[in-house]
């Protein structure tokens, strides 16, 4: 059997005004003219998908956003939907990031519900967990993700496409990155959770790892053990460097 293509996928976040246009255009002719051993997403804000979607047409770069609602329409101020994502050319979607959970409190079982209307949309999510420093010194890193997978995967997921980020908090733009001992150890512990929770299905999905992930570390995160990919924040906003961290995938 094949191994399934990594998936390194870039979180703009809250960055990016119409020149940032530019850096998807410039990621995508490389590798029209160099295919990526890997599949390459760049989720940015809301407001620049269907500008990102219409520049990269044709090219093998997956556009997405980084949030949804769990409906589809209604009186919601300020939110869009999973049908509003995919109609302005979005394919994908970050669900569940840290930022959305301490910000907003966002809570594993709403991340399932987005979960469940991404899919109803058409949309690949990437669902994302990961401890926080005081989990991770009390020795709680492993319960932690486990228990964030099992609440938010819905039973949904088994049979499409998705992929689960782990994304530690305390890696997430600080320059920090746990060891590769430690990225294999949850990860592993991951795979278990997703097969638990999902049967067949979990034991194929890929597992990004996210977290200052650069293009000088790149390359030995992602031969860690049940590494399937990355989620790239800082570094995905300038081309040149995300398509190191693309072409370090092989
Ligand atoms: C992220 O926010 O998803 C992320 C991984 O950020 P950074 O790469 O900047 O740590």
């Amino acid at each position: 059997m094949t191994a399934p293509r990594p998936l390194i996928a870039g979180n703009w976040k809250m960055f990016g005004l119409g020149p940032a246009v530019d850096e998807a255009r410039q990621v995508a002719a490389a590798l029209t003219a160099r295919p990526a051993a890997a599949r390459v997403a760049i989720c940015a804000p809301a407001t620049l998908v269907e500008r990102l979607a219409r520049a990269v047409e044709g090219c093998d770069v997956i556009v997405g956003g980084q949030d949804i609602h769990t409906e589809a329409c209604g009186a919601f101020t300020g939110d869009i939907s999973a049908e509003m994502l995919a109609d302005a050319g979005g394919r994908m979607v970050i669900l569940g990031h840290s930022e959305r959970r301490s910000a907003y409190g966002e809570s594993d079982a709403l991340t399932a519900t987005k979960a469940e209307a991404a899919l109803r949309a058409g949309l690949e999510p990437i669902i994302c967990v990961g401890e926080t420093l005081a989990e991770r010194e009390a020795g709680r890193t492993l319960e932690v993700i486990c228990r964030q997978v099992q609440g938010s995967l819905p039973p949904a997921l088994a049979g499409t496409a998705f992929a689960v980020a782990y994304e530690p908090i305390w890696a997430i733009g600080t320059g920090l990155t746990p060891t590769l001992d430690q990225i294999e150890a949850s990860h592993v512990a991951l795979r278990a959770a997703m097969a638990r929770t999902l049967g067949e299905a979990g034991r194929s999905a890929p597992i990004l790892y996210g977290g200052s992930v650069k293009p000088s570390n790149a390359a030995e995160i992602l031969k860690a053990k049940e590494v399937g990919g990355a989620l790239v924040g800082g570094a995905s906003l300038k081309a040149a460097d995300f398509l190191a961290i693309v072409r370090a995938a092989g």
